[in-house]
């Protein structure tokens, strides 16, 4: 069982509906993984991403991982009942010769890879990939639904407070129980925005808002005290990723939910998170990205560590959203996913014709993760020949 081609292709994404409005120029990696088996007359063929808040990660594909998929001979990346491909052998594949530390961009660069590789193998056994990756690691049969959330609320060049009205009660149409926005201006502005967002909401205890590592110990400290009257459901990405004293102080100012690790991309890190970062598993969120950590390979490792050391499964949210995440809160038995209803086209909102119930999305019952059920989604990975 062979990986017997693999092609990147580099997309622009953007934080808003309308890429038009400037967006730091995000891009990301499209990768297609050409299996050598067999269903219903054509190759099995897997899809992934990489993450949609940083840039694409070409390079490191085509010249070092995808390289390393493609030399491997024979069998050796089939499970061991011979049945399908086994993602965990890929990823150490992949990893071979790669030292501890440095995770710079290979981390995503895998990450996208690891994507694939477990949509293929969730295609060749015949089930979703929520299904497959509740076998492999353990788990109970996973719901046909989870808890979800909107992400979104960027500031708006022009007109923000109108159009961040707009958006939020646009999510609450959708059936959004509870949303994402982001801050990090002056205590003044973000006020007003969390304000007008909180009103289309139930109130702000349905509201999450995320600094995007923005402040310093002053700023965060500042906001921590203009946040905690609001009664926020969580405060996301406060610091430097890696700033754990900043972290520290804040959370030991700010006694309502705090949510990290978007940005952190190893079990090491995530360790260190745990130790030095002040966080309270009673009540705050973990939102490591499994597109960002070495794919959900490296995800899993995370979540074991975590979990061993304390953490409820209940505290993981991963950021990044899409599909992928219904799947990987479906198979783990996480607490909920983010949903990105109108930022991050192609893979924004969810498959064709789903709708949110009760603030929980269905978790998409194609075998693997379902991008064929995504138009848009789809219509990109067709683009590259896939
Ligand atoms: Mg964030």
């Amino acid at each position: 069982m062979r990986i017997v081609a693999i092609s990147e292709r580099t997309i622009p994404v953007s934080r808003y509906a309308d890429p038009a409005l400037p967006s730091g120029g995000l891009t990301t990696s499209l990768v297609t993984v050409t299996t050598d088996v067999w269903r219903g007359g054509h190759p099995v063929i897997g899809h992934g991403y990489a993450s949609v808040g940083r840039f694409a990660q070409g390079g490191l594909i085509r010249e070092r991982f995808a390289p390393r998929l493609l030399a491997v001979a024979g069998a050796s990346l089939a499970d061991e009942a011979g049945t399908t491909l086994d993602p965990f052998r890929a990823w150490a594949v992949m990893m071979n010769g790669e030292k501890p530390g440095g995770h710079g961009e290979r981390c995503v660069a895998v990450g996208a890879l690891d994507m694939a590789i477990w949509d293929a193998a969730a295609k060749i056994a015949g089930e979703p990939l929520a299904a497959l990756l509740a076998r492999r690691t353990g788990r109970p049969a996973p719901p046909d639904t989870v808890p979800v959330y909107a992400g979104g609320g960027y500031p708006y060049p022009a007109g923000d407070l109108d159009r961040l009205a707009g958006e939020i009660a646009h999510f609450a149409n959708l059936g959004f129980t509870h949303a994402k926005i982001k801050i990090g201006a002056d205590p003044e502005c973000d006020a007003r925005r969390i304000e007008v967002a909180a009103r289309q909401l139930p109130g702000s205890a349905h509201l999450a808002v995320d600094a995007m590592n923005r402040f310093d110990l002053a700023g965060g400290l500042a906001a921590a005290a203009m946040l905690g009257p609001f009664g926020l459901w969580w405060f996301e990405d406060i610091c430097d990723p890696h700033d754990f004293a900043t972290q520290a102080a804040v959370a030991a100012a700010y006694p309502a939910p705090i949510a990290a690790g978007e940005a952190l991309f190893s079990v090491a890190e995530a360790r260190l998170l745990d130790r030095h970062g002040g966080l309270r598993r009673d009540r705050d969120i973990l939102v490591f990205d499994p597109a960002h950590c070495y794919g959900l390979t490296g995800y899993c490792g995370i979540v074991e560590t975590l979990t061993a050391a304390g953490w409820p499964r209940e505290a993981f949210w991963p950021h990044g959203g899409h599909l992928f995440a219904l799947h990987v809160v479906a198979g783990l038995g996480l607490g909920g996913a983010e949903v990105s209803p109108l930022a991050f086209a192609p893979f924004r909102g969810l498959a064709d014709g789903a709708r949110i119930n009760g603030g929980r999305a269905p978790v998409p019952q194609a075998p693997g993760i379902g991008f064929e059920l995504h138009g848009e989604a789809w219509r990109a990975f067709k683009a590259d020949g896939a």
